[in-house]
């Protein structure tokens, strides 16, 4: 019943230091850089080795899309 206790004063602790920590970056408005704004295009994983290229760079086949024409042979066999 005792370690109860403490489990959950450990957790009203954290509670209470996470939201302090929020208010603490709310405050400092990013002076820092800002992130990177994420990329416009949709990236497509290549259905064949499954690495990820923009849709506009990928070449579509039967059953999907392929990183490039060899992969799309390689996977669909034409
Ligand atoms: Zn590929």
């Amino acid at each position: 019943m005792k370690y109860l206790l403490l489990i959950a004063l450990a957790l009203l602790a954290l509670w209470w230091w996470r939201s302090l920590a929020g208010r603490g970056t709310e405050r400092s408005q990013a002076p820092k850089q800002p992130p990177a704004p994420p990329p416009p295009q949709d990236m497509i994983a290549c259905r064949h080795c499954g690495v990820h290229l923009p849709g506009a760079d990928a070449i579509a086949g039967g059953k999907g899309s392929y990183c490039s024409a060899a992969h799309r042979q390689a996977a669909e066999g034409q």
